[in-house]
């Protein structure tokens, strides 16, 4: 017997509190052990089980969103099969759309990110006068052998620079960052 990925994400929750038939049971483990995608959504399953047998479940995984938050407990009456099988039709729809890392990142990519950028680059004079590229991410020392797109420069104070989002280039910054 062979399963596919859809039917072990179907079944995984089965699968875990020990409901499914011997036969595909074997046919799962089988699966699990050549696909890694469905070895995660194996693990993160159990995680969640253990989250709702622990009745922490609302300090929930993977910082979902309030919306979802506000969905679990509204779910919370409802069988509790349906809810695993919620969980995992959303486990498995975020590892298709290229795994855990990507919701992760999309889920904090906060706009504060940007101010974290400044921060970080705090070893660079506010005053210091920079270039930066209309279409780039850094900035640099006037002159700097790495600026690209050298067409569309603009001069302003690092502080701007900063403001604006931009990085500290690496290498013409770097006396300033590694202060
Ligand atoms: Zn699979
Ligand atoms: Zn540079």
């Amino acid at each position: 017997m062979v399963v596919t990925c859809e039917e072990v994400w179907r079944e995984v929750s089965n699968y875990l509190e020990g409901e499914v038939d011997p036969t595909l049971r074997a046919a799962m483990e089988e699966h699990f052990r050549g696909c890694k995608r469905c070895t995660a959504v194996l693990d993160g399953t159990r995680n969640v089980i253990q989250l709702y047998g622990d009745e922490r479940m609302f300090e929930v995984p993977l910082g979902f969103s309030h919306r979802l938050h506000r969905r679990l407990e509204e779910n919370i009456v409802p069988a509790r099969r349906t809810f695993l099988g919620w969980m995992v039709a959303a486990a498995a729809a975020v590892l298709v759309a290229g795994g855990f890392e990507v919701a992760r990142s999309s889920v904090f990519s906060h706009p504060e990110l940007r101010t974290e950028h400044a921060e970080s680059s705090s070893g660079v004079p506010p005053d210091l006068m920079v270039v930066v590229a209309t279409d780039g991410k850094t900035f640099h020392i006037p002159g700097c052998p790495f600026i690209h797109d050298k067409a569309r420069l603009r001069t302003i104070a690092a502080r701007e620079a900063m403001q604006e989002g931009y990085a500290p280039c690496v290498r013409c910054m770097r006396k300033y960052l590694n202060a």
